[in-house]
């Protein structure tokens, strides 16, 4: 499938879930981005809202990511951090919202990074990658060759 026609598929009128997550607060143009990583489609009752107005003040639009039944493992948390560092991920049960989290960039980033360096041993080795992260701007660098990657690089090479 490719992503005009995923993006049609996903794209249905968001409603209310009983139980599952809602990643809420996207930046625009990321949300696509989150789905491809979590290896979502609308089998699996996901459905994703594109640039839609928001709520909040300083932003204008947002992606939003409806998942029914569906939770997010540590893993794949860690990954959104990433990708969608001011995001809130919510854990709905019985149509209540028993978790809110409002994400911030993780300090350090294990195993969910592929370092761009081709020389880098992890490329060449069973080895878990290690990177620490720093804000403003944004950069992950890595604990064993120490390459840095920038925003997009990072955002390219999600595990
Ligand atoms: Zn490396």
């Amino acid at each position: 499938m490719n992503k005009e026609e995923m993006i049609k598929k996903l794209k249905v009128r968001v409603t209310p879930i009983g139980n599952g997550t809602a990643i809420d607060h996207i930046n625009p143009g990321m949300g696509l981005k989150i789905v491809e990583v979590l290896g979502m489609d609308e089998k699996n009752g996901a459905a994703i809202a594109l640039n839609t107005e928001s709520k909040r003040m300083k932003e204008k639009r947002k992606d939003l990511i409806l998942m029914e039944d569906r939770f997010l493992t540590e893993n794949e948390l860690n990954k959104i951090k990433l990708l969608a560092r001011n995001a809130t991920v919510n854990t709905i049960k019985n149509y209540k919202i028993e978790k809110k989290e409002k994400l911030d960039l993780p300090k350090k980033a294990e195993g969910i990074l592929k370092c761009i360096n081709p020389i880098c041993i992890t490329n060449h080795e069973e080895l878990k990658t290690k990177f620490s992260i720093k804000k403003e701007p944004v950069k992950a660098k890595c604990f064993y060759c120490e390459t840095s990657m920038d925003k997009e690089e990072i955002k390219k090479h999600i595990l």
